[in-house]
């Protein structure tokens, strides 16, 4: 039996461009590299949360719901995205936010703003503490005030959402075998998951054989990784009934690259978002992507990546926390 894909509403704009970063490669003294551009799915509705959430909207809007909760912190891509979703939806979007925002408004929290989101915000430690009662909690008052909820976890990073990056893999794979490229090397962030459990799945149904997918944590450790990665594929395998065969081998990390913590940038990545700034013209995003492109330039660097085959950096977006940061980005080190 053909699996079937769920629906999904058309907000991305998709395929997006695969490029190749010439002047780039010209500086790391020649090598072939690439960059799927998913951080030009949209404006607002930029990065990858955006593939996800087509499917989670979908979910809410098939049954009857009006509000979309989810949770993150102020400077949260996912939650920013939700908010634009809900607002060019029709429906409310309430974030469970975490720690509690600066008092200046910037960049995704700004954003937040602008789309009309509700925003409830805890200190981490208690919302941490009780995650569970929390949420219950808020959808339990959302139902008192006559509103219908649907929960969707920190980055959409459910089986329903992990099809957004079903259909990417098949998208990108695509791109690939029409540039000749089906032999590479992709390398991409992870944080909660759902990302490159989609991509890993979706590239074992196409039978990519030739393509080696590579994840760099931007957060908790390869052993946090590989546990939630694998219970998602598997969830997402089990849940839809897809035809693939899923081993823990399959998930290849690039670790060393989180530094102290998520969200909190250094040097190098820094040193990264400039330079492909300055030779492409192309901006990586503080959080994620310019710690995971660390992660690829040391790779071409040392000639692990990009020489004997391509490698393909996947930008899954970010751009607005570059503004919540100034001072890191631009400040500190001249
Ligand atoms: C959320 C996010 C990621 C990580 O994706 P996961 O599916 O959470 O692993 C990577 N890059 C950006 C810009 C993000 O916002």
């Amino acid at each position: 039996m053909p699996t079937e894909e769920p629906q999904r509403v058309n907000l991305a704009a998709m395929p997006t461009p695969l490029i190749r970063l010439d002047r780039l490669a010209e500086e790391l003294g020649g090598a072939e590299i690439w960059l799927k551009r998913d951080d030009l799915t949209g404006l607002e509705l930029s990065g990858n949360k955006v593939r996800k959430l087509e499917y989670v909207a979908a979910d809410a809007l098939n049954n009857g719901c009006d509000t979309i909760v989810t949770e993150g912190t102020c400077q949260s891509n996912h939650c920013r995205a939700t908010a634009a979703v809900c607002a060019k939806l029709g429906l409310q979007a309430v974030l469970l936010i975490r720690p509690e925002p600066p008092n200046e408004v910037q960049g995704n929290h700004l954003l937040d703003m602008l789309f009309g989101a509700r925003l409830r915000c805890y200190p981490r430690d208690s919302f941490e503490a009780d995650r569970e009662g929390i949420v219950r909690s808020v959808l339990d008052d959302l139902q008192a005030e006559g509103l219908k909820p649907r929960w969707t976890p920190m980055g959409a990073s459910e089986p329903l959402g992990c099809w957004g990056y079903i259909r990417a893999a098949g998208e990108l794979s695509e791109q690939l075998v029409e540039r000749g490229l089906q032999n590479s090397d992709v390398i991409l962030p992870v944080s909660s998951g759902g990302t490159y459990a989609g991509m890993l799945l979706g590239t074992l149904l196409k039978q990519t054989e030739g393509l080696s997918l590579w994840a760099v944590p931007v957060s908790d450790d390869v052993a946090w990784h590989t546990s939630e990665v694998g219970r998602l594929c598997r969830e997402t395998i089990g849940q839809y009934g897809l035809p693939v065969e899923f081993e823990d081998s399959a998930m290849r990390f690039i670790d060393g690259y989180v530094g102290e913590g998520y969200g909190i940038p250094y040097a190098a990545a820094i040193d990264a978002i400039r330079l492909l700034a300055r030779t492409e013209g192309i901006v990586l995003d503080p959080v994620y992507t310019a710690k995971a492109f660390c992660g690829m330039l040391d790779g071409v660097l040392a000639g692990r990546l990009g020489r004997e085959r391509p490698v393909v950096f996947v930008h899954t977006g970010g751009v607005f926390s570059d503004f919540a940061w100034p001072e890191k980005i631009v400040g500190v080190r001249e």
